[in-house]
């Protein structure tokens, strides 16, 4: 008799880094990075890392490389495979097919204009009026596919940030799932992999907190697990700009990483001695490991840099 393998039992932790390869690795990404691979590391889980290059038009070539490339630089060691999100349309398609099943899911005519014309403002950018709701206005033809958020009141506990608290219908609105440029929305794909890749805790920046309601809510109406969630602050200049390719954050140096990476913990709270950033990488790592606790990260959604990081 062939005995059945043991099966084998789901990580207890598995955390992730997911890029969009949009530039360099900066200073405000590699906050998510090294965040993210230390509590992973420190919960003796695994922690993986997926490329978002859902949007072609955000991709800017050889980013994503460069980008792994700078992880490695940074002795930072992922498990499995990378995922990419190019090559993986079929996964979204059916998780749309699902909600369109469920009827949740509408057809949108709408042009930016037009909605500008109609809508609030939300926390992020405007409320889609719901125009198009109840149906398509005769001879329009849809753009995009938007979800009806309406009675959606989302709660969830964030392990830095606290209890949130959002009303999809009335501070975000109807969003799209799939978007009038034909791409899967950010918010159902990062959904769908999350589940694909069993990951149990998302660690990420706080400029990605007011997505998570979207995100649970998508979860929900595709019977998929909830992660847990703990977001960092944001790492902004001295005119509270997110650091990013649009500031002009400088890319972390892949020659000499120890330095931006003693900072990164410096920003998430921890208090490296001053001689760590001259240590070599694995005394980093080392000490990093040791010493790291997150109950020391500022409970804050953004935090100011100073100098150039
Ligand atoms: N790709 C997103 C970004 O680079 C992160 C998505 C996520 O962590 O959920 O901002």
């Amino acid at each position: 008799m062939i005995e059945s393998a043991p099966k084998a039992r789901p990580p207890i932790y598995r955390g992730r880094f997911a890029p969009s390869p949009t530039g360099p690795l900066h200073f405000g990404s590699l906050v998510a990075a090294v965040g993210s691979y230390l509590e992973a590391r420190n919960r003796e889980g695994e922690w993986l890392v997926r490329v978002e290059d859902l949007d072609p038009p955000r991709v800017v070539p050889g980013a994503a490389g460069d980008i792994l490339r700078t992880l490695e630089a940074c002795g930072m060691r992922w498990d499995g495979e990378i995922i990419y999100q190019s090559v993986r349309n079929d996964a979204y398609h059916a998780a749309l097919h699902e909600l369109r099943q469920r009827g949740v899911v509408y057809p949108c005519a709408c042009s930016r204009r037009e909605i500008a014309d109609r809508a609030v403002s939300g926390i992020e950018g405007y409320v889609y009026p719901g125009t198009c709701r109840s149906g398509l206005p005769a001879g329009r033809t849809a753009r995009a596919l938007r979800l009806d958020t309406r009675g959606a009141q989302i709660e969830f506990e964030d392990a830095l940030q606290g209890r949130i608290s959002q009303n999809l219908e009335t501070e975000i609105g109807d969003f799209a799932v799939y978007r009038a440029n034909h791409v899967f929305a950010y918010q159902l794909a990062v959904v769908v992999d999350d589940a694909e890749q069993g990951v149990t805790d998302v660690v990420r920046g706080a400029d990605l907190l007011d997505s998570t309601p979207r995100q649970i809510h998508l979860q929900r109406l595709l019977g998929l697990p909830a992660p847990r969630y703990m977001h960092f602050p944001v790492a902004v200049n001295e005119s509270g700009e997110k650091l990013s390719k649009q500031t002009l954050a400088s890319p972390v140096d892949a020659l000499r990483p120890v330095p931006a990476l003693a900072r990164v913990l410096r920003f998430l709270g921890q208090q490296p001695p001053a001689e760590l950033e001259r240590v070599d990488i694995d005394a980093f790592w080392q000490w990093a490991f040791e010493n790291w606790n997150a109950a020391r990260v500022p409970r804050v959604r953004t935090l100011r840099v100073m100098g150039d990081e």
